[in-house]
């Protein structure tokens, strides 16, 4: 089995460690006995989206962003039709933002974003900076557990965002912030999720902090490529310990 992993922008949208979301991705794989390859695309690189089983976009600064929207509006076609099959990605904050309609950036350009997806960010006056925790949303546990994956109900990570992202109806959010502000701090929610497409803003990195969400993205992606096998479990003792202890630390704060 070979899982095909598509890292956007990998020199760009860098931030807060993000890139350890394709070390979790590969690590969680090849645990299992799966070969996992990444593909590095950076401006101006060809990217087959047919090719690849998980997409990958992390965060960055609001001048990445702008540097390398114009690049990212010439995959447009092939992105939206990718993701309309059921393609898997992950996007963190920054990459998150340019999936929607617009950025409004708090120096007041506004940049465009991919459109495809009901959502729209506009900078606050004060960032948005600290741990969060949120509430998964019970549709995410109802298809990890379709999919033999241990749901838990939370995501813990850290959020440093000036953008405010706001989701049109249609749009579904990954859950409800127990602790932190999350896509913009006014709503109580964080993240989206639309097919097999999840944005949110908790770096940490998101997945090393949050196994069980690493594995549905991994099970969702061997499903659509028509694999009939279930993951097969890891010992995850440790790590649930270490999720579970983060979340309480955070919410004995609160
Ligand atoms: N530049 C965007 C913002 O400030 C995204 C930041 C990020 O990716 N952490 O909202």
């Amino acid at each position: 089995m070979k899982l095909k992993i598509g890292h956007l922008y990998p020199d760009l949208l860098d931030l807060y460690g993000d890139r350890g979301n394709i070390l979790t991705l590969t690590q969680r794989a090849q645990w299992r006995g799966i070969e996992a390859k990444v593909q590095r695309v950076s401006l101006g690189d060809p990217l087959d989206f047919s090719k690849i089983d998980i997409l990958f976009i992390g965060g960055g600064s609001d001048r990445e962003q702008d540097i390398l929207v114009e690049d990212l509006m010439k995959r447009k076609q092939e992105f939206k039709a990718a993701i309309e099959d059921g393609l898997v990605v992950l996007a963190i904050c920054g990459g998150y933002q340019l999936l929607g309609q617009y950025y409004q950036m708090a120096g007041g350009k506004k940049i465009p974003g991919l459109g495809f997806l009901d959502l729209w960010t506009e900078a606050g006056s004060k960032r948005l900076i600290g741990n969060v925790v949120v509430k998964l949303e019970n549709g995410l546990n109802e298809q990890s557990a379709q999919l033999s994956i241990k749901p838990l109900e939370t995501l813990v990570g850290f959020e440093n965002h000036s953008g405010k992202t706001f989701l049109g109806n249609g749009l579904a959010s990954l859950g409800q912030v127990l602790y932190g502000n999350g896509n913009n701090g006014e709503d109580g929610a964080e993240g989206m999720h639309y097919k097999n497409v999840f944005g949110t803003y908790l770096h940490g990195p998101l997945l090393p902090k949050n196994p069980h969400f690493t594995d549905l993205l991994i099970a969702l992606a061997f499903e659509r490529s028509g694999s009939s096998g279930k993951l097969a479990a890891l010992d995850d003792q440790l790590e649930l310990l270490t999720h579970q202890t983060m979340v309480q630390r955070i919410l004995n704060r609160s």
